[in-house]
C-alpha cells in the first residue's frame, strides 16, 4: 500500500507541523541529514491551507524576465566617446542578484576617470546598482521609460531565487560563472541586511512535498557543475513519512528571503533620492540617443529593453503570469511544486505578501504578449486547488 493509500485508509484528517529546535545544515552529509530526519520530532502547528477561489482574486499580473541563455551580461564596452557598462538579462533572479551584479558594475565604473554616471533603467537592477555607485562617490542619474510601480521588477514574485531562468548550463563559461558566484554572494548577504518592514524583505519557510529523498538535500548536487554553494541556501530540512501527515514521503523545508517588490523597489527610490539622485523620466530608441547625454560613463540596465536598445537577439522574454489572492493573515510559509502524483505541468508556487497571496508558475519563451492568458489562469488555480485540498484532506491520490 502506497503512502497515500495508507492515509486515506487510516482517515487521517489535517495534521499539522512544527519544528522546535531543528534544524539540519546543509553542510552535513546526507546519511547525517537522514539520522537526524528520523529523529525529528513534530507537534502539532498547522500549515493553514489557502483559499483556492476565484472570487478571492484581486489581480492578475503578467511580467517578461529578461533571458538570456548564456547568462545576463556585465562587461564595458565603447560607444564612441562614451563608456557603457552592461547590466542586464537576469531572467528569474534579477530580484535576488541585483545587489551582486550592480556591485560588479560599480567595480568596472571605478576604472573609469569620470565620477559623473547615467545609469539607464529604473527598475531593481538599475536602482541598486544606483545606490552601489553612490556608496562608491558617483553622482548618478537614473534615466527610464518606466519607474515603478510600472517596471517588471514590480511584477516579480519575488523570493530568493538566484539561479531561476538564469543561464542554460551548457552555455556557461568559467568567467561567467565566476561572475555569478560573487554577485550571488554580495546579493545574498545584503538582503539578509535589509530584513525589516522599511525595505518589505523578510525570511520565510518554503516547503515542498515529495516521494523522492530531495537529491538537493545534499550540498552541490542540484545543478552539475553546482552554481551555487550550499551556504546561500542554509536552513534546509527533510521530514520523512514517520514524522508528518502529508500525502507525500518527503517534506522538505527550507527557509528562504521573501521581498515585497512595491515596498522595496519604492524604499529604493527613496534612498537614491536622498542620497542626491537625479531620476528623469526619458526614453531612448537607440545607441545614437544615448550618445546625446552629458555624462560619459553609462550604466545599462534596461533589462528586456536592451534587446531594441542594443540589439542583442538572445534576449528574449520568459513570459511569467501571477494571481495575487486576498491575503491571509494565518498563511505564513511559501509552497513551491504540487503533491507528487501530480503531472510535472501541475509546477506552481505560492508565496504570501502583504499585497496579497501570490500564486505562479508560468514561463513561457519567446512570449512578448503582456496580456493574462486565461488558460494559464485556471492552471495555477487548479494545480494549487489540488495542492492544498491534498494537504487538508492526508490524501492526494494518483
Ligand atoms: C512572474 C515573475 C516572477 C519573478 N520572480 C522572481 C523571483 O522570485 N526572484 C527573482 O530574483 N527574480 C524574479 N523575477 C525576475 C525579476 O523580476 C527580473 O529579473 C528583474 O525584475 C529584472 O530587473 P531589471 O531592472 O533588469 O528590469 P526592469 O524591471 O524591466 O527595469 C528595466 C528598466 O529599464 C527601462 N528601460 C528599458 N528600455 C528602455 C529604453 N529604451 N529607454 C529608457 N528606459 C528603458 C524600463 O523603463 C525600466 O525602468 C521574476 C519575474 C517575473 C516576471
Amino acid at each position: 500500500m502506497n503512502r497515500r493509500n495508507l492515509i486515506k485508509k487510516a482517515g487521517l484528517g489535517v495534521i499539522g507541523l512544527s519544528m522546535p529546535g531543528c534544524g539540519i545544515s546543509r553542510s552535513l552529509r546526507q546519511i547525517e541529514a537522514r539520522a537526524t530526519m528520523r529523529s525529528a520530532r513534530f507537534s502539532g502547528t498547522f500549515l493553514w491551507p489557502v483559499n483556492i477561489f476565484r472570487d478571492r482574486i484581486i489581480r492578475t499580473t503578467v511580467g517578461l524576465r529578461p533571458y538570456r541563455p548564456s547568462g545576463f551580461v556585465l562587461r564595458p564596452e565603447r560607444h564612441d566617446s562614451k563608456t557603457i557598462i552592461h547590466n542586464y538579462g537576469h531572467g528569474g533572479s534579477g530580484m535576488s542578484l541585483s545587489w551582486g551584479t550592480g556591485l560588479l558594475a560599480t567595480e568596472f565604473a571605478l576604472e573609469h576617470p569620470s565620477r559623473n554616471v547615467a545609469v539607464i533603467g529604473c527598475g531593481v537592477a538599475g536602482l541598486t546598482a544606483a545606490r552601489q555607485l553612490q556608496k562608491h562617490g558617483f553622482k548618478v542619474t537614473i534615466y527610464a521609460k518606466d519607474v515603478p510601480p510600472n517596471t517588471t521588477s514590480n511584477k516579480s514574485l519575488a523570493s530568493w531565487t538566484p539561479t531561476s531562468g538564469l543561464v542554460d548550463t551548457d552555455q556557461r563559461t568559467e568567467s561567467w560563472d565566476l561572475q555569478f558566484r560573487r554577485a550571488a554572494h554580495i546579493a545574498y548577504r545584503q538582503l539578509q541586511l535589509l530584513v525589516g518592514p522599511k525595505y518589505g524583505v523578510s525570511w520565510i519557510d518554503q516547503w515542498r512535498f515529495l516521494d523522492e529523498y530531495p537529491e538537493d538535500a545534499t550540498p552541490h548536487t542540484n545543478i552539475r557543475p553546482p552554481l551555487l554553494p550550499s551556504h546561500l541556501r542554509a536552513g534546509q530540512v527533510v521530514v520523512g513519512a514517520e514524522d508528518h501527515f502529508y500525502p507525500c514521503n518527503y517534506l522538505v523545508r527550507r527557509k528562504t528571503l521573501r521581498i515585497e517588490p512595491s515596498i522595496y523597489l519604492e524604499a529604493l527610490v527613496r534612498d537614491f533620492l536622498a542620497f542626491k539622485g537625479d531620476l528623469m523620466i526619458r526614453t531612448f530608441d537607440s545607441i545614437k540617443d544615448l550618445m546625446s547625454l552629458d555624462q560619459g560613463l553609462i550604466i545599462n540596465c534596461t533589462g528586456l529593453g536592451s534587446h531594441h536598445l542594443f540589439n542583442d537577439l538572445e534576449l528574449s522574454p520568459l513570459k511569467g503570469q501571477l494571481i495575487a489572492l486576498i491575503p491571509q493573515e494565518e498563511v505564513n510559509y511559501a509552497t513551491i511544486g504540487s503533491l507528487p502524483g501530480t503531472t510535472s505541468e501541475d509546477f506552481v508556487h505560492m508565496l504570501p505578501r502583504q499585497d496579497g497571496i501570490i500564486l505562479g508558475g508560468t514561463s513561457e519563451k519567446g512570449v512578448w504578449s503582456m496580456e493574462p492568458d486565461q488558460e494559464a489562469t485556471n492552471r495555477i488555480l487548479t494545480a494549487h486547488s489540488r495542492l492544498f485540498q491534498g494537504m487538508q484532506s492526508g490524501g492526494f491520490y494518483r
